[in-house]
């Protein structure tokens, strides 16, 4: 039975009446087919759990790298139900935690700066593979703007590019004067900032949609709403259970990322310790019309992200729309579920007005919430478990798509016992740190909002006019 002749539309709708609340990308996706859940016991060569980004691009890279290989991806919900279809839409170029300076403590600038061209890598790859299979993810390659606020002054930002120095990388970035910046974003709050032309704004739920579409080109197999609901280990297979069916496998990969917590099984090889969930939460306007765009400027049509304790992101959407991520707004979910998705204050709270005045009468058509996965060491976890046979990712800290493209390659590589630059990577082959409880990550990341709210209030008092935050 091919994927084609499994395929039918379950919903007895669509996306757009089961999910629309989950994301802008999702209300405005076009209808789709959901694939079947898993009805039947299966035998696969690979089996891998969680249809993100990280999943889909392990399913994808198996498939090209080894025609022959049997890959089967189980998903609880739909594609994209997790981060991969509700970010913010922005292509960087990141690695781990957001204190660059914390990692080259932690690391050191050789190791800091062989990830980061791993996730340049990850850019290329996506790009390619992107073009290679004619995904139309309404990518714009506008590089992105990285801005002090006037008020911290500019060091902040030097400290940044002090950083990059050290692992031999700032030729990236150019330096735009706090000249510059207002010419281009008319912001009372903005002052100087870095611009580096690598990445861009593009549409997620497109790009895990076009995965999804190469991977079953390809001669994989996706079942969605199929959770996972246990895994036995045996000597010759692993045998992955959902409620109506299961997949025998020689190789599992768990890309559950954020939802790893949650995962109902492998305990012993720690995947529920291994990161600790926030939700991140999201607003987007209503189109902006062409004349106001001309007024508000914009010309690069880039993203901004203000490198501050007080972190906003604001992207300009393919359909002229702005979408905003506030790291104030961030949550730690209470207990174990990821159920808050809507961040309805941030229909009214002005912000994106408050940037950038011009844009003041522009209204929030939407907002959502979806979750990150951090943690301990600061950096992603990805590569083999104490099961050599089992792989596990997670760890994006919402910055997750470039890096997730190139550890698909990664996980595949690995599934198939190839050995590689990526594969040979120090944080794919270290022993991962992994919080000692749940409740401990989850206390370690409260400690690390509320900290980041202190200071976040704190500067959003000092801006002229100050910001009120609820
Ligand atoms: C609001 C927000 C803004 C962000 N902005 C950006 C951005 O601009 N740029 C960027 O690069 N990154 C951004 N990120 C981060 C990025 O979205 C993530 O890094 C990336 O999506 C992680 O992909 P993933 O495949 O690891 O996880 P996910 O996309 O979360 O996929 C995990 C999947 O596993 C499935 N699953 C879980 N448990 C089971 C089970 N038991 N059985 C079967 N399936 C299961 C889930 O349903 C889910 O679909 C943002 C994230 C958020 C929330």
């Amino acid at each position: 039975m091919t994927q084609a002749d499994l395929t039918h539309d379950v919903s007895k709708g669509s996306v757009m009446q089961s999910y629309r609340a989950h994301s802008h990308w999702f209300n405005t996706a076009s209808d789709s087919q959901f694939s079947p859940a898993l009805q039947n016991d299966l035998t696969a060569d690979v089996c891998v759990i969680g249809g993100g980004i990280n999943g889909l691009s392990t399913a994808y890279h198996l498939v090209r790298l080894d025609p022959n290989c049997r890959v089967v991806v189980l998903e609880k919900d739909v594609v994209g139900f997790g981060a991969s279809g509700r970010n913010a839409g922005q292509l960087v170029v990141s690695f781990g935690g957001a204190d660059l300076g914390m990692l080259m403590k932690l690391y050191g600038p050789k190791k800091i700066a062989a990830a980061l061209r791993y996730s340049e890598q990850g850019l290329a790859m996506l790009e390619r593979l992107t073009a290679e299979e004619r995904i139309d993810f309404d990518y714009d390659r506008t590089g992105y703007i990285k801005t002090a606020l006037r008020a911290k002054g500019e060091g902040m930002l030097d400290k940044y590019m002090d950083c990059y120095e050290r692992t031999g990388q700032s030729h990236h970035f150019t330096r735009m004067s706090e000249h510059e910046v207002q010419q281009e974003l008319h912001s009372p709050y903005l002052g100087h900032a870095l611009f580096d032309p690598r990445g861009g704004q593009f549409n997620p739920l497109k790009l895990i949609r076009g995965l999804k579409s190469a991977v079953v080109r390809h001669g994989g197999t996706i079942f969605e709403n199929s959770p996972v609901a246990a895994v036995t280990r045996e000597k010759t297979e692993i045998k992955v259970h959902t409620g109506m069916g299961s997949v025998r496998c020689q190789r599992l990969v768990v890309a559950t990322n954020a939802f790893s917590h949650q995962f109902p099984g492998l305990e012993d090889l720690g995947i529920q310790q291994a990161q600790t969930p926030l939700m991140i939460r999201a607003a987007i306007t209503d189109p902006i019309p062409e004349h106001i765009w001309q007024e508000a400027g914009w010309p690069r049509r880039a993203g901004v992200n203000v490198f501050s304790p007080l972190f906003y992101s604001f992207a300009p959407t393919a359909d002229g729309r702005i979408l905003s991520v506030s790291g104030f707004h961030a949550q730690v979910p209470k207990g174990r579920s990821l159920e808050a998705e809507i961040a309805w204050q941030l229909r009214n709270d002005g912000h994106i007005g408050a940037f950038f005045p011009r844009l003041k009468e522009v209204r929030v058509a939407q907002t959502w919430g979806g979750p990150i996965s951090i943690t301990a060491d600061q950096i992603p976890h990805v590569g083999a478990t104490k099961d050599p046979r089992v792989f596990h990712v997670c760890g994006c800290w919402g910055h997750g798509m470039v890096l997730g493209t190139h550890h698909g390659r990664t996980l595949a590589e690995l599934a198939l016992g190839l050995q590689t630059e990526s594969t040979e990577m120090w944080f794919v082959k270290r022993a991962k740190k992994r919080w000692p409880t749940y409740f401990i990550g989850n206390l370690a990341a409260s400690a690390g909002i509320a900290h980041n709210r202190f200071l976040g209030r704190r500067i959003a008092n000092r801006l002229t006019p100050p910001i009120k935050l609820t």
